[in-house]
C-alpha cells in the first residue's frame, strides 16, 4: 500500500490501479505513454499526480464519484496529461482546450485513444460546442487556469446530469495573484452555490500549491 492512500479512503474508480513502480505503489491506468511515464510490463501507466489535479484529488482520498465508464466534459485540457489518463478508465470524453500549441499534441494523444475527442474551445463560451458535446455527461472535470473558474462551472452546468458531479480544482493564483488563497477558494465556493451543492473540498497543496479541489453535485 502507498502511504498516500488510507485504509478508508473511497475504492478507485475501475481502470485505475495502484501499481508498483521502482518500489513505490503509484496510481496508474492502461494505456499508451503521454508524458513520459513509466510503463509497467502489464501495460499499465504511472499517473503522476504532481503533473495532474485530478491525480492529486484521487491520491488524497478524495470521493470523486468516479467508478469508470463514465462520460466526461473536461475543461483545461491542455497538452493531454491528465486528460489521458481519464480516457483510459472512463467512456466517451469530451476534452475542450482554448490553446492551440496544446492542442496539437493532444490530438496527438487522440489517435491512440477512440473515446477521446479534442476540442479546441474557449470553456467560457459553452455555446461554442454545444452541437459536439452530449447532454447529460455523468462527469464534468475541470482545471482551467483562468480567471471566474467558477463562472466557467455554473455556465457548463448544462451539460451535466442531474445526478452527475463535477470534479474541479481551482488555482488561487489564477483569480487573483495577491490574494489570500483561502478568500479566493472561499469566494469561488460561494459562486458555485448558484448551481451546485458542494460536497467535499480539500487543499491540494500536498501536490499543488494554492490549489483546492472540490467534488459537487448540480443543484
Ligand atoms: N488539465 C491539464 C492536465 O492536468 O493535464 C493542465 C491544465 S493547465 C493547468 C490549464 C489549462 O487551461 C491551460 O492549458 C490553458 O490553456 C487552459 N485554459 C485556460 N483558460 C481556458 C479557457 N477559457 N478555455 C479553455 N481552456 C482554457
Amino acid at each position: 500500500m502507498s502511504d498516500d492512500h488510507s485504509a478508508d479512503s473511497p475504492a478507485l474508480p475501475t481502470g485505475v490501479d495502484r501499481r508498483s513502480f521502482d518500489g513505490r505503489m503509484r496510481l496508474s491506468t492502461r494505456g499508451g505513454p503521454v508524458y513520459g511515464e513509466p510503463v509497467d510490463s502489464d501495460g499499465w501507466r504511472a499517473w503522476d499526480a504532481g503533473r495532474s489535479k485530478l491525480g492529486a484529488m484521487l491520491e488524497l482520498g478524495m470521493d470523486t464519484g468516479l467508478v469508470g465508464g463514465e462520460t466526461v466534459l473536461y475543461l483545461g485540457a491542455a497538452s493531454g496529461t491528465t486528460v489521458s489518463h481519464v480516457a483510459d478508465f472512463a467512456g466517451a470524453t469530451y476534452a475542450v482546450e482554448f490553446a492551440p500549441r496544446p492542442v496539437r499534441d493532444l490530438v496527438g494523444v487522440a489517435e491512440a485513444r477512440d473515446n477521446l475527442f479534442p476540442l479546441l474551445k474557449d470553456a467560457r463560451d459553452p455555446d461554442s460546442y454545444a452541437h459536439v458535446v452530449e447532454s447529460g455527461v455523468d462527469c464534468l472535470i475541470m482545471d482551467v487556469a483562468t480567471r471566474g473558474q467558477a463562472d466557467v462551472a455554473v455556465s457548463n452546468r448544462q451539460f451535466l446530469a442531474d445526478d452527475g458531479r463535477l470534479l474541479m480544482a481551482v488555482k488561487a493564483r489564477s483569480e487573483d495573484v495577491t490574494a489570500d488563497p483561502d478568500e479566493v477558494f472561499a469566494d469561488v465556493l460561494s459562486a458555485l452555490e448558484s448551481a451546485y451543492e458542494i460536497i467535499e473540498t480539500e487543499r491540494l497543496d500536498r501536490f499543488h500549491a494554492d490549489h483546492l479541489g472540490i467534488v459537487a453535485r448540480p443543484k
